[in-house]
């Protein structure tokens, strides 16, 4: 899979995907992050990306000519699925939508930044705009970060073991169950002793049974749907 990002701060986004799994992803060519800098498509000699907002009041908005001249460029070399955009008032991201994308090719990312992109790029050339949630922060490359590891860990091969994404959280509806690991005994702090009676079978039926514990106490919610 193929992930560009446009921003003004690709300092931002240097470190995110270098580390962990998502390195794994890139080392083993399952995905692709570009960070592209939105300043190299700016027009005029002062570089500028954003300018006051028609109508008066406090705070700058990305202008359109950068970022449509950006995404043109980027399509004239490929096609891509969706050209996306965080935002707070986009599509609460979620497992499912995660998933979803996790099966296209290639996607664009922007981050917003000030008070946002013109309104002109979000009617004609987004086709899909995503919130990380219901709070505002200072510009989309901390999200964009969040969707691209979501999706990167979703991707076939990139996980060792290829089925565990399958047991996270959310997956199914359901939390995930609780995890212990050495020693056996810490203080008086003790591991449940089905874990180490070696029954497969019955350790699934625990897990199971612990997951949908957590959720009816934790995450109702996500019971009903
Ligand atoms: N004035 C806007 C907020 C702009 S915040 C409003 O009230 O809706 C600046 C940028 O940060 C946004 O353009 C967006 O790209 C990013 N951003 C902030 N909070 C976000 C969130 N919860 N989810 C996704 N992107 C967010």
């Amino acid at each position: 899979m193929r992930i560009d990002i446009i921003t003004v701060l690709p300092e931002l986004l240097e470190s995110p995907f270098n580390h962990s799994i998502l390195k794994r992803a890139k080392e083993k060519n399952l995905l692709e992050v570009n960070v592209i800098n939105l300043r190299d498509f700016a027009t005029n000699k002062h570089k500028q990306v954003d300018d006051y907002q028609y109508g008066g009041g406090a705070g700058m908005v990305m202008m359109i000519e950068p970022i449509a001249n950006c995404i043109e460029s980027l399509k004239s070399k490929q096609d891509y699925d969706e050209v996306i955009y965080m935002t707070p008032d986009g599509e609460l991201l979620d497992q499912p939508i995660t998933n979803k994308l996790s099966l296209l090719k290639n996607i664009i990312i922007i981050c917003g930044h000030y008070k946002g992109v013109d309104e002109r790029i979000r009617n004609h050339f987004i086709t899909k705009e995503i919130s990380i949630g219901n709070y505002v922060l200072s510009g989309g490359e901390l999200p964009a970060a969040v969707l691209v590891d979501a999706i990167g860990r979703l991707l076939p091969g990139v996980l060792n073991d290829e089925s565990s994404a399958l047991f996270d959280s959310f997956q199914d509806n359901l939390l995930a169950p609780p995890v212990y690991t050495r020693p056996e005994k810490f203080r008086d702090l003790t591991v449940p002793e089905i874990l180490l009676s070696g029954d497969n079978k019955k350790i699934d039926e625990w897990r199971l049974n612990q997951s949908v514990q957590r959720t009816r106490e934790r995450r109702p919610d996500l019971l009903n749907e």
